[in-house]
C-alpha cells in the first residue's frame, strides 16, 4: 500500500534515533516517523480490502507474519521485526509504504492528527496496561507523565482504575490531576515509592515506567503492594537491580517489558474512539510543517512548553 501521510507524530524515540540507542542501531542517514496516519494512495496487487481514498492510520511494523511470536498474534515480538521510522526510513515525508495488515480505518470523526498518535502516544501504554492487567478499583502507579504516560493515565481512567502519577515536574504533575489522575507524587527526593505506599496503604497493585531509568524502575518495583505487577515501558541501556531477592520473591512481585503494541491493540482503540469513549481532543499539543521538526525535537528533550504530542501535518 501507498499511502499518502497527512499527519505524523513527533516522539521521544525519535531521539533515540538520533542518538543512536535504539535497539537495532538507526541506519544513518535515515527519515524518521513512526506516527503517522493519512490516505491511501495506491494498492498492491494482492490488496482486497483498501482502496484509493480510504483514511487509514500505520501501524509501523514489518513482521513476518510466519515466525512463533507473529503466529501467537504478539507480532511486536516478531524475530525479524524492523520499525519504519526507528530501524529504517519512516512516514515523515509525503508518502509511506505499509503492507496491508498493519493499517486501521479512520472513523469518520477522528481527525489525522489523533488517529496519527493513536498507533503509538496511545497504543503503546494501552499495550502495557494490558501486559498488567487493570480494571475498576485497581491502583496503578504511572511514572514518567510525557506523551505515554499521559495517555496511560487516560486509559487506566478509561477501565476504571485509581491513578496515582509521577514525575519530577511541576506543571507535569498538574497537568495529570488534570487529565484524571487520583493523585499525583513529586520524584524530586528520588523516593516516590515511599510516598506511594504511603498514599495507598501499603502499595500499589500496579506500576508503569516509562522513564527509562534504571532508578525509576527501582522507584516502580518499590511502590508495588504484594503481589503487585509492573511493566517496563522506557527504553535505556542500564541494568536493572532493584529490591532483595528474597523480597521480591516473598511477594511475589512480577516485572514485565512491553514493548510496542499488536495489530490487535490498535483495532480495539479505534474501536473506543469510535465510540467516543477515548477522547483524545487535548492530546495534540501543536501541528507543524514538517521544515518545524527539528524545533520540535529540541523542545522534546528540553521539555519547553511541555509537549504532550507535537505532529506534522504539513508535508508540502
Ligand atoms: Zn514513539
Ligand atoms: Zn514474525
Amino acid at each position: 500500500m501507498l499511502v499518502e501521510v497527512r499527519a505524523c507524530g513527533v516522539c521521544a524515540s525519535d531521539l533515540h534515533v538520533l542518538q543512536g540507542v535504539t535497539p537495532h542501531g538507526p541506519q544513518l542517514p535515515q527519515i524518521l516517523g513512526h506516527e503517522p496516519a493519512g490516505v491511501v494512495a495506491e494498492v498492491g496487487a494482492e490488496v482486497s480490502d483498501w482502496h484509493p481514498g480510504d483514511r487509514v492510520a500505520i501501524l509501523m511494523g514489518r513482521f513476518c507474519h510466519v515466525c512463533p511470536a507473529c503466529l501467537m498474534g504478539r507480532q511486536n515480538l516478531c524475530s525479524s521485526l524492523s520499525v519504519p521510522g526507528i530501524d529504517e526510513d519512516g512516514a515523515m515525508a509525503g508518502y509511506v509504504l505499509a503492507d496491508a495488515e498493519v493499517l486501521v480505518p479512520i472513523p469518520l470523526d477522528v481527525p489525522f492528527e489523533q488517529a496519527a498518535i493513536t498507533t503509538d502516544a496511545v497504543a503503546t501504554p494501552y499495550h502495557a496496561l494490558k501486559r498488567v492487567g487493570i480494571g475498576e478499583n485497581v491502583t496503578v502507579a504511572v511514572y514518567g507523565l510525557g506523551g505515554l504516560g499521559m495517555h496511560a493515565i487516560l486509559l487506566a481512567k478509561l477501565a476504571g482504575a485509581q491513578v496515582i502519577g509521577v514525575d519530577l515536574d511541576p506543571v507535569n504533575l498538574e497537568r495529570a490531576l488534570d487529565w484524571g489522575a487520583d493523585e499525583v507524587v513529586d520524584a524530586s527526593d528520588g523516593q516516590p515509592a515511599r510516598r506511594i505506599r504511603a498514599l495507598t496503604g501499603g502499595g500499589s497493585d500496579r506500576a508503569l515506567e516509562f522513564v527509562g531509568s534504571a532508578a525509576a524502575v527501582d522507584q516502580a518495583v518499590k511502590s508495588l503492594a504484594p503481589g503487585g505487577r509492573a511493566a517496563i515501558v522506557g527504553l535505556s541501556a542500564e541494568r536493572l537491580a532493584t529490591v532483595p531477592i528474597a523480597r521480591f520473591v516473598a511477594q511475589e512481585t512480577e516485572v514485565v517489558g512491553s514493548f510496542g503494541s499488536t495489530p490487535q491493540d490498535l483495532g480495539e482503540l479505534f474501536d473506543l474512539l469510535e465510540d467516543g469513549r477515548l477522547d483524545l481532543s487535548r492530546s495534540v499539543t501543536a501541528t507543524i510543517a514538517l521544515d518545524g521538526v527539528h524545533d520540535a525535537l529540541r523542545a522534546l528533550e528540553t521539555r519547553e512548553g511541555h509537549p504532550i504530542r507535537t505532529v506534522v501535518t504539513d508535508f508540502a
